[in-house]
């Protein structure tokens, strides 16, 4: 079974690290001069844009029997050319509805899915709609660009929004899609994602809600299960996965994120490929999110994800790696084998214990070690 890669940051590598020990072999497609660093001695890697034709980017990713992505920011253009030639998962459209926000905000609606309301912003005039149907403080979101909180401003006042305007580029994005989103700034109580993998027939299997905490945007901690998550509200997140993942066809791995406020839930956002949190599935007897990436889009059966105990996961962000010979706790290490940078997601630790407050409290003492805090 070889697999084609777009991509070639850390999910690449994780995804080839649990498909190698499976038999499979890989290879990686890179795009626009990415750091191929994480991918490095774990298969051939091609830049797309050398391959005009789909016969030579199916030839020169090595005839692979399936394609997946490692993200949603991605051009399409090749995944439809390898798709002349064999299976891709999760399928193009998939992930031509989860790399706008509009769109996607569109598919939960369309799935019946609670999102965190929002104003479509095409012209500056909306943004007056978006202060009279949302108030302040709002979110303003790019609909194509940013990650880890890139992309975002926050709006307090008319001063804000003046400013805003001023900056702003308003010109339609892929299909005529609007520039941005406008959110309320949600008062949640907590943030949550739900990861669930879906089999070629079909079968779904989710893993254990997960509780997470973000720093500026970007992912600092997990825990799971998610301590004290209600049945009802676990049940409304994995009905609520399935329904996208039935009504994309979809194959793979796929993650929702959530904000809790007391008895609901909102869905922030959709990543079509596995999460950063979901790394904690990597070391603690279940099948790992990336290990059931590889099976689904293979067509092979699904693995376990009923977590005996619980599991958690800190990001080393801008971290060095000999800081790691410094740390009180038997956490495993994985490393992205990628060059330091402030704020960089490098690697990460996961740890197991018992109970989702035990992994709680060690999680929080690890930060506390690793960031000097
Ligand atoms: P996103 O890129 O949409 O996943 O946002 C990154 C993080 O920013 C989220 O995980 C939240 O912590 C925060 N965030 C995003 N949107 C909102 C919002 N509407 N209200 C409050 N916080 C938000």
């Amino acid at each position: 079974m070889h697999v084609a890669i777009l991509g070639c940051g850390q999910l690449a590598r994780m995804m080839a690290l649990a498909g190698i020990p499976m038999g499979m072999s890989f290879s990686f497609l890179s795009e626009n001069n990415e750091d191929t660093a994480p991918v490095t001695g774990l298969g051939n890697i091609i830049a797309v844009e050398d391959y005009s034709t789909a016969d030579a980017l199916f030839k020169a990713a090595g005839e692979p029997d399936v394609v997946t992505v490692e993200r949603e920011q991605c051009s399409l253009e090749p995944l439809t050319k390898l798709a002349e030639h064999c299976s891709v998962h999760p399928n193009p459209t998939a992930i031509y509805h989860c790399q706008n926000r509009r769109r996607e905000k569109q598919l939960l609606i369309d799935c019946e899915v609670s999102h965190t309301p929002f104003v479509s912003v095409g012209a500056a005039e909306d943004l007056q709609t978006a202060v009279t149907e949302l108030g302040f403080p709002m979110v303003l979101k790019h609909t194509e660009q940013g990650y880890d909180g890139k992309a975002q401003w926050r709006l307090y006042n008319d001063e804000d929004v003046k400013k805003f305007i001023k900056n702003a580029h308003f010109e339609p994005q892929s299909d005529g899609a609007v520039p941005y989103v406008a959110e309320p700034f949600m008062k949640f109580d907590r943030e949550v994602s739900f990861i669930a993998a879906r089999a070629r027939n079909g079968e779904v299997r989710f893993y254990p809600a997960t509780e997470n905490v973000h720093d500026n945007g970007i992912l600092l901690h997990s825990v799971s299960p998610a301590p004290n998550l209600s049945q009802a509200l676990t049940e409304l997140g994995q009905s609520s996965i399935q329904r996208i993942l039935e009504k994309l066809d979809y194959v793979g791995v796929l993650a929702m994120e959530c904000f809790v406020t007391k008895d609901e839930l909102w869905v922030n956002e959709l990543a079509p490929r596995v999460h950063n949190s979901g790394h904690w599935t990597m070391h603690c007897g279940v099948a790992s999110q990336f290990q059931n990436h590889m099976r689904a889009i293979a067509g092979w059966p699904l693995g376990a994800t009923q977590l005996k105990g619980a599991a958690g996961m800190l990001n080393l962000l801008g971290v060095e790696l000999n800081q790691m010979s410094q740390l009180k706790d038997n956490a495993a290490l994985d490393w992205y084998n990628k060059s330091v940078r402030p704020g960089r997601k490098l690697g990460h630790l996961v740890i197991t214990d018992d109970t989702s407050e035990a992994v709680q409290a060690r999680v929080l003492s690890l930060k506390d070690q690793v960031y000097d805090t």
